[in-house]
């Protein structure tokens, strides 16, 4: 029992990609209520459920208040692009790494479609930042974003930083919403 159908989206694209491997160290950011990190759960084995399988990290994050969950640490009443949120993270994950950065965030919709679209992308671009402090080289991102004029800039910066970069739709997705996800692998960190 999920929370949320959005599980169904992150199911979709780890099916196909293979992201999240049991043992894996994941941060899920704009967590709540919760769905993509009961899916990143049971693909990582952070409850232990499996106990033949390394057993993983789960560590969410979220403006809003999110329910405990077995096998997964949240940070409720955080904002992920603040970086006093980075170094709490830094604490909870081991060695201070994570595999995959996985975000669902969106801001609320102000129902002006361009403003909505600069306001994700802007927060998608943020997380540059998080990923330089704490993803492991080879590791990979996923993010949503409202599709629009600067999709092609988050791509480009993306693409910097990332071995490869491609656009997902999940069938789950509404077809007639502006949302998309950009799954990015290989990271390598930036040469200072
Ligand atoms: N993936 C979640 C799930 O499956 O349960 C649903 C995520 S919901 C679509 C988007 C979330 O992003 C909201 O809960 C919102 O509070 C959060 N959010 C927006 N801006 C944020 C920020 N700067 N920091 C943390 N969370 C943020």
């Amino acid at each position: 029992n999920f929370r949320c159908r959005s599980a169904f989206k992150l199911l979709e694209m780890d099916d196909k990609f293979r992201l999240l491997q049991p043992g894996h160290s994941v941060v899920d950011c704009g967590a709540a209520p919760g769905a993509w990190s009961q899916v990143a759960v049971q693909r990582v084995n952070s409850a232990g459920t499996d106990p033949e399988l390394p057993s993983g990290t789960v560590v969410g994050i979220d403006l809003l208040n999110i329910p405990p969950l077995d096998g997964a640490h949240f940070l409720s009443s955080h904002d992920v692009t603040d970086p006093s949120t980075h170094a709490k993270l830094l604490e909870l994950l081991p060695n201070g790494r994570a595999h995959v950065i996985l975000s669902d965030m969106a801001p609320n919709a102000s129902g002006f479609r361009e403003m909505d679209h600069e306001r994700l992308i802007t927060m998608c671009l943020s997380l540059l930042d998080l990923a330089e402090k704490v993803l492991q080289p080879g590791g990979a991102l996923v993010c949503k974003y409202w599709d629009g004029i600067l999709a092609r800039t988050l791509h480009e910066r993306l693409s910097r930083v990332f071995g490869g970069v491609r656009t997902l739709k999940p069938n789950a997705s509404r077809k007639d919403s502006a949302e998309r996800y950009f799954f990015a692998k290989m990271y390598r960190k930036r040469i200072k």
